[in-house]
């Protein structure tokens, strides 16, 4: 089974209209050739989608969004529907980001439904899992991720999702785990997608890993068995970085 990776970054809280230039720096950077090798998308703050739409576009970099309501519109103050996303330009959105999950408290039901809101829309979800230092210490990183992709796929999405899965102690923090525990957690996921979805559609979900992926580290941790892509923080701020870590393929 051959997937297309995709590295995705996630700019979170971070860039004002000034940083278009980055983004266009981006397209440019993603030559022919990478462009052959992996599918780049980066999620700006909501702020920048829609005016980084054409930069994006002309460059082949595909735009994301960080998060969803689950609803399609109505009376929630300050929220953005995948809709509207979608409107602007988006082809993807992060949904249960942990940031989020620690932030507003969101469940595995909460993001089940966001997910599910952003294929209604026509966008296709990233869905993110992981563990905290302490479940990991404690022996339970498998369980915890297997409880949050039960509690946060849809039951009836296409293999076209993607599942980021991202320790919690990793992101933002120069630490990543041992290649072989990334292994052994992919392909864990692996199996716990395909009982969620069926086999089919689960053997076509890209899961990417995320948390501390640097241009140093991103050739070895891409070179594991089922990772098929990155999610990228901090690294994603500038041009020079993300680049070097998608033509890490
Ligand atoms: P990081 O963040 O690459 O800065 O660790 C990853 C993420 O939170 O998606």
């Amino acid at each position: 089974m051959t997937r297309r990776p995709l590295v995705a970054g996630n700019w979170k809280m971070n860039g004002l209209m000034a940083s278009l230039a980055e983004i266009a720096a981006m397209g440019t950077a993603y030559d022919v050739y990478l462009k052959t090798r992996v599918e780049l998308i980066l999620c700006p703050p909501t702020t920048l989608i829609g005016l980084a739409l054409d930069v994006a576009t002309q460059g082949g970099v595909g735009l994301g969004a960080q998060d969803c309501h689950a609803d399609a519109s109505g009376a929630h103050t300050g929220d953005i529907s995948a809709e509207m996303l979608k409107d602007v330009g988006a082809s993807y959105v992060i949904v249960g980001h942990s940031e989020r999950r620690a932030d507003h408290g969101e469940t595995d039901a909460a993001v089940e439904a966001k997910a599910a809101a952003a294929l209604r829309a026509g966008l296709t979800p990233i869905i993110c899992v992981g563990e905290t230092r302490t479940e990991r210490e404690a022996g339970e990183a498998l369980a915890i991720v297997g409880r949050q992709i039960e509690g946060s796929l849809p039951a009836d999405a296409p293999g076209t999702i993607v599942v980021a899965y991202e320790p919690v102690w990793a992101i933002g923090t120069g630490l990543t785990p041992t290649l072989a525990d990334i292994a052994d957690m992919h392909a864990f996921a692996r199996e716990r997608i395909e009982a969620r979805l069926g086999g089919g559609k689960g053997r076509t979900v890209r899961i990417l890993y995320g948390g501390s992926v640097k241009p140093a580290n991103a050739r070895e941790l891409m070179s594991v068995a089922n990772v098929d892509g990155a999610l990228v923080g901090g690294a994603s701020l500038t041009a020079k970085d993300f680049m070097a870590i998608a033509a890490a393929y």
